[in-house]
C-alpha cells in the first residue's frame, strides 16, 4: 500500500509515517518543516520506501501526483498548540481551512476512490462543560472574538468541508477528533503540558501549573493513536463517520505534576501559575476533556494498549538521553 502523509514531519504524522513503513507499506511525507523536524524523519530517510518533500502543502506542486500513487492519505499538516495559535491565529485560520480544502479537491480531481482521514481535535467540541464528549454531543464555542477557539473553528471547518466533498464528490473521509496525544517526538516547544513537566521534573525545576490544577485531561499514547488510525483507514464502515481517538483514563494537572514528579525521583516542586501569565492573555479553560471511546471500539475493536506510566517512564527515559548528549 502506498501511504501520503502531509505533516508528516510532525510528531503524529512521524509516528504515522513509521509505523506504516515498519508494515511494510510505502510513504510519500510533505512536510514544510515549520513546526515538523527533519529529527522526526530522519532513521526513515535511508529507506528506499520513503519520499520526503519538504513544501507547504499550500502551494506544492507535487500534490497531484502524489495523490495519484496513493491508496491512503492522512491529513494532518496544521498549526497545533494552544501557545503557537495565540502566537499567529491568522496563520491558524489560512493553513488549517485551506491546506484541507487543497487535499480533498486534489483528491475529488484525481483519485476520488483514495481513502482520506482528516485529524480534527477534541477542541471542536468548544467550552462545553460535560465530563466526557461523545460524537454525538452538541458543540458550544464563545462568542466575542476570543482567540482561543479559532484552531476549534477551524477544525469545525474541515470536518464541514470533508461532508462537502462527500455529498458533492464522493470521496472517502474518516474524520478523527484527537485527544491529547502524547509520546516520543512532541515537542514542548508550544506549551504542551506532558513534554513541559517531562524537561522540568527530570531538570528539578519548578513544575508550571496553570490555573489551580484541578482541570483534568486524558492522556492517549501516539502509538496507540497511530493504531487506531490505521485501523479507521481500514475499515469500510468508518468512512463518512467521526471518530474521538484518545485514551479514557482521566487525571488532573496537578495530579499529573505529582506523578511525573514521582515517577522521575525528581525534588521539582509545583509552581502555580495564572492563565495571563501562561499564554499572556485571559484564556477559556477547558475543566475536563475526556473521550467516550464506543464509536471508535464498536467500529473497530480498538483498545489503548499504553498505559499513563508506561508512557511517562519512557518520556522520562528519553529526556534523560537527550539532555546527556
Ligand atoms: N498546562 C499546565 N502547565 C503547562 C502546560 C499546560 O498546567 O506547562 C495545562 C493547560 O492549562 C491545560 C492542560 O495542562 O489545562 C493541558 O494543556 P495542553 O496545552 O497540553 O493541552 P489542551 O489544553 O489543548 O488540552
Amino acid at each position: 500500500m502506498h501511504v501520503v502523509v502531509t505533516g508528516g514531519a510532525g510528531f503524529i504524522g512521524s509516528h504515522l509515517a513509521s509505523y506504516h513503513l515498519a508494515r511494510g507499506d510505502s510513504v510519500t511525507v510533505v512536510d514544510d518543516l515549520s513546526t515538523g523536524t527533519l529529527k522526526n524523519i530522519l532513521p526513515m530517510l535511508q529507506n528506499p520506501a520513503f519520499q520526503f518533500h519538504k513544501a507547504d502543502i499550500l502551494v506544492w506542486e507535487g500534490l497531484k501526483h502524489a495523490v495519484s500513487r496513493a491508496d491512503r492519505v492522512y491529513h494532518m499538516a496544521a498549526i497545533v498548540g494552544v501557545k503557537k495559535v495565540l502566537e499567529d491565529p491568522r496563520a491558524v485560520m489560512a493553513i488549517n481551512i485551506a491546506g484541507t480544502e487543497r487535499i480533498f479537491r486534489a483528491v475529488a480531481d484525481i483519485r476520488p476512490d483514495v481513502q482520506v482521514t482528516i485529524a480534527s481535535s477534541s477542541e471542536v467540541y468548544g467550552f462545553n462543560t460535560n465530563s466526557s464528549f461523545s460524537e454525538s454531543d452538541d458543540i458550544i464555542l464563545r462568542s466575542g472574538g476570543r482567540l482561543r477557539w479559532c484552531y476549534a473553528v477551524t477544525k469545525l471547518a474541515d470536518e464541514f468541508l470533508a461532508y462537502s466533498f462527500m455529498y458533492k464528490s464522493g470521496i472517502h473521509v474518516v474524520i478523527a477528533r484527537l485527544f491529547n496525544t502524547i509520546g516520543p517526538r512532541q515537542t514542548g516547544k508550544y506549551g504542551m503540558v506532558v513534554p513541559n513537566f517531562i524537561h522540568q521534573a527530570v531538570n528539578n525545576l519548578p513544575m508550571t501549573v496553570y490555573g489551580d490544577g484541578t482541570q483534568t485531561r486524558s492522556f492517549c499514547d501516539v502509538r496507540d493513536t497511530v493504531v487506531a488510525l490505521d485501523l479507521l483507514a481500514s475499515t469500510p464502515s468508518a468512512n463518512g463517520e467521526i471518530v474521538n481517538v484518545g485514551n479514557d483514563a482521566e487525571l488532573s494537572i496537578l495530579g499529573l505534576a505529582k506523578l511525573i514528579a514521582q515517577r522521575a525521583g525528581s525534588t521539582s516542586c509545583q509552581k502555580f501559575m495564572s492563565y495571563v501569565e501562561a499564554y499572556g492573555m485571559e484564556i477559556d479553560e477547558i475543566s475536563h476533556r475526556r473521550p467516550v471511546l464506543s464509536k471508535l471500539h464498536s467500529l473497530t475493536g480498538f483498545k489503548p494498549k499504553w498505559d499513563l506510566r508506561k508512557t511517562l517512564d519512557d518520556l522520562i527515559a528519553l529526556e534523560r538521553g537527550s539532555e546527556r548528549q
